[in-house]
């Protein structure tokens, strides 16, 4: 790990479920949309998570499941707003402000790559103030397709010029770590513990870490 970390000058950090606490976005998505589209059309909250589970199902890593316009339109909800009304439980995971703030320090350059929509982007950075540790803060839809797509790590390079064999990439989804994998990015770590309410999943595929604290003795 320590040699990996030395020879990097770039890190790539995703925010939800790597820096930010991803029971937010359970909650939100399978319980507070629920109720909200169960008060709507006038079901019970269960029958409105069976219609909504398979929807979310179809849309699983295509540009449209982290599109709030686009749920916004199909669900007739107003997503941004409840996102608004529960945004008191937007957190930061144990650990990573401690490491962004020592990372800082450092001559790397750090850039976050999200799939989150800019207004959800904007509501979570204004909570937690975590922009401040970072040169430059790509959502992937400014490229028009998720991380989980090999044309965004293309767009990416084009943009930032960064060395394949000199980047790290922290994220909790094996999907997009598969996908950057292909790509070519040499050092890949798996957030396996992004959301504090459940127990960590870890994966033999990636080099993982339950949170940032393990990072803190090669800083
Ligand atoms: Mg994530």
């Amino acid at each position: 790990m320590k040699t990996d970390w030395e020879m990097c000058n770039t890190v790539l950090l995703d925010m939800d479920g790597t820096l930010l606490d991803l029971s937010f976005d359970n909650y939100f998505w399978h319980e507070y949309v629920p109720l909200n589209f169960a008060k709507q059309n006038d079901i019970d909250i269960e029958v409105a998570k069976s219609q909504l589970t398979p929807l979310f199902k179809e849309m699983e890593g295509t540009i449209e499941w982290y599109c709030l316009d686009y749920w916004t339109k199909e669900l007739n909800l107003d997503i941004s707003g409840l996102k608004i009304e529960i945004s008191e439980k937007i957190s930061i995971l144990p650990h990573a402000v401690e490491f962004l703030f020592k990372l800082k320090q450092s001559t790397k350059k750090i850039l976050m790559v999200t799939n989150a929509h800019r207004e959800s982007l904007y509501l979570k950075l204004e909570k937690t103030k975590i922009d401040l540790y970072f040169d430059e803060i790509i959502s992937s839809h400014d490229y028009g397709v998720p991380k989980e797509n090999l044309l965004f790590w293309s767009r990416l390079q084009q943009e930032y010029c960064f060395d394949l064999d000199k980047t790290i990439l922290f994220d909790d989804s094996l999907a997009v770590l598969d996908t950057a994998k292909n790509f070519g990015i040499k050092h890949l770590i798996h957030l396996c513990k992004p959301d504090s309410t459940l127990p960590a999943k870890s994966s033999l595929k990636f080099n993982y870490i339950t949170d940032f604290s393990e990072l803190m003795n090669v800083l």
